[in-house]
């Protein structure tokens, strides 16, 4: 009996005026006393049942009675049980009953489709994920890209592939890659001496085509990054081209020059004595 609908079909005053012949409905005095008879169609525990808190006329001889719903983990919902009768009888019947959320109820998050909520990383072993027919990222394999390495590649392998990275595809990746942890701003690059830059390492290898400007591939196999793909401005320690100062340093004594002191030498003119 429980109605998970969380839409309720609430009637608008122009379809509530409609099936009132175009005036508006007044709230049928017999139906809105029907509050007991509303409570006792309810197909729930009676200690489930809150207090009567309302009702809604929803057209001629039509009453929606509410009541407040004490089931564990429904703050705030209703029990909602919609009444009627014949004209010019005062026997009440029972339309529905629904359980509807309020203005305050827990109700869950709206739903998000599977390819929103996917993350990267999400994919497991033995998972299949496939791409959609419309994914702005491909572009059918008989047109022509603007990239002549994507051309290249498309022929090498004869038939060619079905499918190849369109422009927009190549720019969200390059965009990805040079934020993330293979950029100039991860934290490996940052630490690293400024001149030691991949762009300069003999470990870098260029990819091809239009992407070769800014990205390659690390080949050093003693790199964390060894074997992804790198920006040309990103960096390590491990760069070929860190050179370490290998000199050992020798202790040298300190030199006293003490020229406070004149010292006298006499020096003999030997010369003259000779009679040269
Ligand atoms: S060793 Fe370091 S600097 Fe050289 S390509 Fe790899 S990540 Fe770049």
């Amino acid at each position: 009996m429980i109605a998970s609908s969380t839409d309720r079909p609430t009637m608008s005053p122009r379809t509530s005026a409609a099936r009132s012949g175009g005036r508006a409905a007044r709230l049928d005095q017999i139906c809105a006393s029907a509050s007991a008879l509303a409570r006792d169609a309810i197909q729930a525990d009676p200690s489930h049942i809150g207090d009567h808190v309302g009702t809604t006329t929803e057209g001629d001889r039509l009453v929606t009675h509410r009541f407040n719903c004490l089931l564990p983990g429904y703050r705030g919902w209703h029990w909602a049980v919609t009444v009627t009768r014949i004209a010019r009888s005062r026997h009440v019947t029972v339309c529905e009953t629904s359980l509807l959320p309020g203005r305050d109820a827990l109700r869950a998050p709206e739903w998000v489709p599977w390819r929103d909520r996917l993350r990267p990383g999400d994919l497991g072993v033995g998972d299949l994920l496939p791409t959609s027919s419309d994914d702005d990222r491909l572009m059918p394999g008989y047109l022509l890209s603007d990239d002549e390495a994507v051309e290249e590649g498309l022929w090498e392998r004869g038939l060619g592939r079905a499918r190849v990275l369109s422009r927009e595809g190549r720019a969200e990746l390059a965009q990805r890659w040079y934020d993330g942890d293979h950029g100039p701003n991860a934290p490996i690059s940052l630490a690293s001496p400024a001149p030691a830059r991949c762009g300069a390492c003999g470990f870098y290898l260029p990819l091809a085509g239009s992407l070769r400007q800014l990205f390659g591939v690390c080949g050093n196999r003693f790199a964390p990054d060894d074997g992804r793909v790198v920006s040309v401005d990103h960096g390590c320690g491990a760069n070929s081209e860190v050179v370490v100062d290998a000199t050992v340093p020798v202790d040298e004594l300190p030199t006293v020059y003490d020229d406070s002191e004149i010292e006298t030498i006499t020096v003999r003119d030997t010369m003259k004595r000779d009679g040269v």
